[in-house]
């Protein structure tokens, strides 16, 4: 007999006749009753929701029932019937059970309900089968269906960018070397420095901090492109919000300002939000009840509204005048911290900000220059409870200006002449940005630690799974 998934009694229950045998499989979330009925709540991970399994325990092996414990993996086959029962609409008489895999009572990590978060990220081999991760994983599967689909349907070209990069001036943040030499055993130059030429590609390489500055290369042959991808940043910042190893998503646009780079980063952030909302009702349902009251409001609340779009010298003269006492003074010419960034969509707006025209010296050496020689063309997207969740801007076309910034930074121009190239052969305006694919987790879930959103976090010191 074929198996039908839970979420088919669900979703479709109207394609099972009612009374007619069907056959589920999946694993034992309760089991409950006496001795003569059990009650086995059964879940497959197809949907979050569980189907009830009725069995009558005389019809069964006395060792079979009591096989049947939380986290035990069954087959049943059974009749679809209407429920006795509160709490759900159908039931499945169960007419034989087989037990697949048995799970200790005794050790088994998951047996009782309501473990904490951090405890849960001690046992990332088996957190998928709580209902937590089931809900954001199908929610991550999802955004990250939605994000192809977008730029499908919008005209732009997938693009793979590489993971591992000879240039160590992306910009972005710490990188991590990529070696095959034997460390405990490094040859030298004559100088006493290592001799990379002797490494795998003959010279020092890192894992990417981001796949932008190949992804404009593209954007500069095929218009329009988008790059969806693991990146890679040594920061050694034990925050809520960072993440060793993350996913990017970063669109880059031939022809497109800074207007348009916040038009489309806005329209993009929308329409997954609407998308997971559509699609993913049960899992956004059940993570707002049981884990954040809000979440639905929250989610309906940023769709529905303009985000506000100001410079970084207006935010500063806001910050400024607030009464809020910050950990970190404000002044301009700072970096801004998550807590200014909160402050100025939380506290001050109420909405997501766009901020632009950050001063020069606090972002990289790509971006547009401005006329008043002290800021450029930068972009970030502030969200409620994250802060920063896009960074984006319109790049610098100018093969002078960006070779002058290039020398002012001191950063290395050999590694950069293919970089440098694009502007000295047909250069146009362009723009683009990156979003990182757990911070917009962080929003759509709910969740408050990124370690949360991904299956296998790396972060300092953890890389156990
Ligand atoms: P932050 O100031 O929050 O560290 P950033 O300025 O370093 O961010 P960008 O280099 O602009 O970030 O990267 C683009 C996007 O990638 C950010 O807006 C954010 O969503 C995401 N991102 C950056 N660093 C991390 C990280 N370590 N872990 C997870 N996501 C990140
Ligand atoms: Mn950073």
């Amino acid at each position: 007999m074929k198996r039908t998934k839970i979420s088919e009694i669900f979703k479709h229950p109207e394609r099972i006749e009612l009374g007619s045998q069907i056959s589920v499989k999946g694993w034992v979330r309760t089991k409950r009753g006496n001795n003569t009925i059990s009650f086995i709540a059964l879940n497959d991970g197809s949907i979050v929701h569980n189907i009830q399994i009725v069995a009558e325990n005389q019809k069964f092996d006395e060792k079979l029932i009591k096989n049947i414990t939380t986290g035990a993996s069954l087959h049943v086959i059974g009749r679809l019937v209407e429920s006795q029962g509160k709490g759900q609409a159908f039931e499945i008489q169960a007419d034989s059970i087989e037990v697949y895999g048995t799970a200790n009572p005794e050790t088994y990590p998951l047996q009782k309900k309501g473990h904490s978060m951090e405890f849960l990220r001690e046992i990332a081999h088996l957190r998928p089968r709580t209902n937590y991760f089931g809900c954001i994983l199908r929610l991550r599967h999802a955004m990250a269906y939605a994000i192809h689909k977008y730029f499908n349907d919008n005209g732009f070209y997938y693009m793979h960018t590489p993971l591992i990069t000879g240039s160590d001036a992306e910009g972005a943040g710490a990188m991590f070397a990529v070696t095959t030499l034997d460390l405990q055993n490094v040859p030298k130059t004559p100088e006493g420095k290592v001799n990379y030429e002797e490494d795998f590609f003959g010279k020092p390489t890192f894992l990417t901090v981001s796949g932008q500055l190949e992804g404009e290369l593209g954007a500069l042959a095929l218009g329009a492109i988008y790059t969806f991808g693991p990146t890679f940043r040594a920061e050694n910042s034990n925050t809520p919000r960072h993440l060793a190893e993350f996913w990017m998503i970063e669109p880059e646009v031939a022809f497109y300002d800074i207007h348009d780079n916040m038009d489309l980063a806005e329209d993009f952030v929308k329409y997954l939000i609407n998308y997971a909302l559509e699609n993913n009702e049960d899992d956004l349902r059940f993570l707002n009840d049981t884990f954040d009251k809000e979440l639905l409001d929250r989610l309906h609340f940023v769709v529905k509204n303009d985000f506000v779009r100001i410079t970084y010298t207006e935010a500063i003269g806001i910050l400024l005048k607030a009464e809020k006492k910050f950990e970190f003074p404000v002044k301009w010419g700072v970096d801004l911290q998550a807590e200014h960034e909160r402050y100025l969509v939380e506290i001050h707006f109420k909405k997501p900000v766009i901020l632009t025209d950050y001063p020069k010296d606090i972002k990289a050496f790509y971006m547009k220059q401005n006329e008043d020689g002290k800021t450029v063309r930068a972009m970030d997207v502030l969200f409620p409870k994250i802060g920063e969740i896009i960074g984006g801007s319109q790049r610098e076309e100018s093969y002078d200006l960006l070779l002058q910034r290039i020398k002012e930074l001191e950063i290395s121009e050999e590694t950069l002449w293919w970089y440098l190239e694009t502007r000295k052969y047909g250069t146009v305006p362009h723009a683009g940005f990156g979003l990182g694919f757990e911070r917009l987790l962080l929003f759509i879930t709910g969740m408050t630690n990124i370690r949360d959103v991904i299956p296998f976090p790396r972060t300092p010191q953890n890389a156990e799974f």
